[in-house]
């Protein structure tokens, strides 16, 4: 458990979110684990929308706290009480709490977990994720990001037949902010807002890709104001479980 002083660094609205998160979702609300740090217990929590449906979608974020728009669009969201037919939506708002109330892209053991896919002895977090994979066996598998240094919006595709559902993300997000047409970003090649990774590594979209589970990991300008990014992955929520 980290250590830390009386000056500790955690974020007061940061542990507000999460709290209003779990009054907001008493209802299949499921708290799978808490971390404690500076006396606080911060909750990592899961929430399912129409539990009784099979097809089911998961979406994820606060996979790294220092990239919070997510958490901040899934409450929106969740707050408005949206209407979904049809499909089983398995919400996990924010999977390490403590990256997310201390704004850096580690959990408590400073290990990055979507590099942690792999590892001989994964964190509780990643085996988390991995666990309601494998219950709710998701058709497609949402992961909300962003990069904290980038300028425009762009994502990763992961499974060939969501091409075109990635195009159309691309055209919505485009109204609202500018989207890289051909860069390279971390030795992928965005084209059109769109990577389609060539290389494996050891995150979720890389573990789900094992599992042939498609999947998009959208990224969110850092360099963009708070509330822009926000309603950004509010919309995106929208356009996925419509
Ligand atoms: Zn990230």
């Amino acid at each position: 458990m980290a250590e830390y002083s009386p000056y500790h660094k955690l974020i007061p609205e940061r542990f507000e979110i999460l709290e209003n998160l779990k009054s907001l979702l008493y209802k299949d609300l499921k708290v799978h684990f808490n971390i404690n740090y500076a006396e606080r217990k911060l909750p990592v929590i899961s929430y399912v929308i129409n539990p009784e449906i099979e097809e089911t979608i998961m979406i994820t974020a606060g996979c790294h706290g220092n990239e919070p728009a997510p958490i901040y669009a899934l409450y929106n969201f969740l707050k408005n009480n949206p209407k979904v037919r049809n499909k089983r939506i398995v919400i996990v708002p924010c999977i390490v709490p403590f990256g997310f109330c201390l704004h850096i892209d580690k959990n408590v053991n400073d290990v990055d977990i979507n590099r942690d896919f792999f590892s001989n002895k994964p964190q509780k977090e990643t085996k988390l994720l991995k666990q309601l994979v494998k219950k709710y066996k998701p058709t497609f598998v949402l992961n909300l990001h962003e990069d904290p240094d980038e300028e425009m919006f762009f994502l990763y595709l992961e499974g060939k037949g969501y091409r075109q559902k990635a195009e159309e993300l691309v055209s919505l997000v485009s109204k609202d902010m500018k989207f890289y047409k051909r860069r390279k970003v971390h030795d992928d090649m965005v084209i059109n807002g769109i990577i389609e990774p060539n290389e494996s590594s050891t995150s979720f979209e890389d573990y789900l890709t094992k599992l042939n589970i498609p999947n998009f990991c959208v990224e969110t300008p850092g360099l963009y104001p708070l509330k822009d990014r926000v309603k950004v992955h509010e919309k995106i929520l929208k356009f996925i479980v419509r």
